[in-house]
Order: structure tokens, then sequence, then C-alpha cells
């Protein structure tokens, strides 16, 4: 045996180091917060619950092509200007089946108007329910109004113009901030 086996032996080093770690760890800042009286604050890019935009929305369905599990749900009908002959597709169903979203983000990437109809970039995140099939079932009302869901504090509802690059705030009204197809 060598010395230092010896002195270890005599001397609980390990476990003086072991208590110097976790003494460490007690004067160090806190992450735990008191929830829900507090909350922490999710990243930009976090993706929670959906904004969807029913005015901006052009009824192109790529956001439903392009979800991998087949849970957006489209449907419409044309109807057609007796004056001017012009055909519009009206949305009659925009339904989104959130218990079995996996919030990949493929519909956002694909939605084409600018800004985007449909995102997850909303900071909000409890849309917890005793029933999850139809408490998790999102209609086109639903999404807009986001009943049944708590906003994050201080994000604004889609249905209020929320701005999906910052959930905060308002898009502005002004004909000028129109939103626009992208090329
Ligand atoms: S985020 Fe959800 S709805 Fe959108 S493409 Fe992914 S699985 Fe489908
Ligand atoms: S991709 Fe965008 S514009 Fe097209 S149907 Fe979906 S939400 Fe509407």
């Amino acid at each position: 045996m060598g010395f230092m086996d010896f002195l270890s032996n005599l001397v609980p080093i390990e476990l003086f180091r072991g208590m110097a770690l976790t003494g460490g760890y007690f004067f160090r800042h806190k992450e735990t917060v008191q929830y829900p009286e507090q909350r922490v604050e999710p990243a930009d890019r976090f993706r929670g619950m959906f904004g969807y935009d029913l005015e901006r929305c052009i009824d192109c369905s790529l956001c439903a092509k392009a979800c991998p599990i087949d849970i957006i749900f489209i449907e419409d009908h044309v109807e057609v200007n007796p004056e001017t002959k012009k055909k519009k597709k009206i949305i009659d169903r925009y339904d989104i089946d959130v218990k079995r979203c996996m919030f990949c983000g493929l519909c956002e990437l694909a939605c084409p108007t600018e800004p985007r109809s449909i995102w997850l970039t909303t900071k909000t995140y409890e849309t917890s329910t005793y029933e999850r099939n139809d408490g998790l079932y999102f209609f086109k009302e639903r999404l807009a109004g986001w009943e049944g869901v708590t906003p994050y504090p201080g994000v604004v509802t889609p249905i209020d113009g929320q701005d999906p690059k910052n959930p905060m705030s308002k898009l502005p009204e002004s004909p000028e901030a129109a939103p626009e197809k992208k090329e």
C-alpha cells in the first residue's frame, strides 16, 4: 500500500470532494420558479400553441400537405361574384388535431404568406385539458380565439392580430402593412 492510499484510508478525501461539489450548488442561482404564480419565458423559437389567421390564409393547403401525420383538415367551396364573375375560395373548415401534433413546424415552413398564416412561435404552452379528444381539437374559430388556452402573459391572441414574429405585439393595421404573398 502506497503512502497516498494509506492517507486516503485515513482521511475521507472523496467525501470532502463530494461535499464541496454539493456545497457549490447550494449557493448557485436557482432555476426553479413557483409555477403558476411565476413562469419562465420560452425562447423566441419555442414552438407552442398554434396561431392561425383566417383573413391572411389563401387556402392553398400547403400546410396540410406538408404535415407528415395529416392532422390539418381543410375544406372549402368556390363562390362566384355575380357581377364580376370572379371566383373566390371560401374556407369552410380549417381544423388541427393538436393532440397528435409533434410540433415539427413543417406546416409553418410551408405557408407561403408573409407574415405566415399558421405559426407555432406563440410562446404559449398552457393547453392542458381533462378531455383530450374535444379539448385539443381546434377548428378555425377556436384557433383564432384560443378558447380553452391560457396565453403566455403578455401574448396577444391571433384574433387580436398577433404578430407571428413577436407574439407580445400586434401587427400594424395600416393598409401599407397589409400582408403580401411571398414571391
Ligand atoms: S407542427 Fe403539427 S400540424 Fe404542423 S406539420 Fe408538424 S405535426 Fe403537422
Ligand atoms: S399554407 Fe398557409 S395560406 Fe396555405 S392553407 Fe395553410 S395556413 Fe393557409
